[in-house]
């Protein structure tokens, strides 16, 4: 078995062993249905005892995920009305989004795609001919779940299926693995990148500086293509400009460009994360005078139906 997925076994996925290991009260651990899954190095990275670590918080389910608000919903991005298959969304022109696997190295409370109806069939291959036959699309996406979560093997093959395909020309990761397992980014895989003929681009799902440590950055300077990175904005994670100043000053100086800032999609379970509109664009005009332009994101909401993400 591959280092990685034996270090992923080592995952906290019990309460009573997350709650022991960080000195706090099992009984403030959700039940939820989307289960605690917490890598073990984030773990060592919260400050024990302390519900607000902005990495604990990302993670903890917590009895607010029980709270009914209006107009957050189940699928607030209405993924499914995107379907060209389970497996396959189109959302925009020439791109289509292929849901790789429900598997993530990490369960982030927040997570829009929470309450997909994953399919339990690993076959791609209705995916693949539907991409096949559709010339309009020039670029796949691949995502889930998590896109790394896939053996070395099964990327090989589904990236060399992608590269046979001539109108396609991009292809793009959208990952979190990295800040939870490091090692993941193996010889092998990086090997695999390498021989494609599509031009990769990776981009990383990463929202507080405390993510990002040494050991990470090294993985991700080893990735042999452009790197950007979406941040969600969340209340009391990363909504201050101090935070986000930090989280974008250190993507910048190791040559990875901060892309999106995302307004939070407004799943069912989440409404405590929500900042508002308003308070996102303040926090973005501070930053413009303090970081320079390429090291700002755009601030976007996902509106579904709209033909590109909405700048705000
Ligand atoms: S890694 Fe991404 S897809 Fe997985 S739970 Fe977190 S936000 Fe959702």
């Amino acid at each position: 078995m591959e280092t990685w997925r034996q270090i992923q076994k080592t995952n906290f996925t019990k309460r009573e062993e997350l709650a022991r290991f960080l000195g706090i009260d099992p009984e403030i651990i959700f039940a939820s249905p989307f289960p605690l899954n917490v890598p073990y190095r984030l773990a060592e990275k919260m400050e024990k005892g302390q519900l607000n670590d902005p990495l604990l918080m990302q993670f903890l389910p917590t009895h607010q995920e029980a709270l009914k608000t209006p107009g957050f919903t189940a699928d607030p991005v209405s993924d499914c009305s995107f379907q060209k298959s389970s497996r396959l969304l189109q959302k925009y022109q020439g791109r289509a989004l292929l849901i790789t696997t429900s598997a993530c190295v990490m369960n982030c409370r927040f997570c829009f795609r929470q309450n997909y109806p994953y399919s339990s069939d690993k076959d791609l291959s209705q995916e693949i001919e539907l991409i096949r036959n559709d010339p309009s699309l020039h670029e796949v996406i691949l995502s889930g779940g998590d896109p790394l979560s896939l053996s070395d093997q099964r990327l090989q093959t589904l990236i060399t299926a992608l590269g046979d395909i001539p109108h396609l020309k991009l292809l793009r990761f959208h990952t979190r693995f990295p800040l939870g397992i490091p090692e993941r980014i193996t010889p092998a895989f990086l090997k695999i990148l390498a021989g494609s003929r599509l031009q990769t681009i990776f981009v990383l799902h990463t929202n507080h500086p405390k993510e990002l440590d040494p050991e990470v950055l090294a993985a991700l300077k080893k990735i042999p293509a452009p790197l950007l990175t979406q941040t969600v904005l969340l209340k009391g994670i990363n909504d201050s400009v101090d935070t986000l100043k930090s989280l974008f000053l250190t993507l910048a100086s190791h040559g990875i460009l901060p892309y999106y800032l995302h307004q939070f999609d407004r799943i069912e379970q989440g409404a405590h994360f929500e900042v508002p509109i308003a308070k996102g664009k303040q926090l973005l005009e501070m930053l413009k005078k303090e970081l320079p332009g390429y090291a700002i994101p755009t601030y976007v909401q996902e509106i579904p139906h709209e033909s590109s993400k909405t700048r705000l």
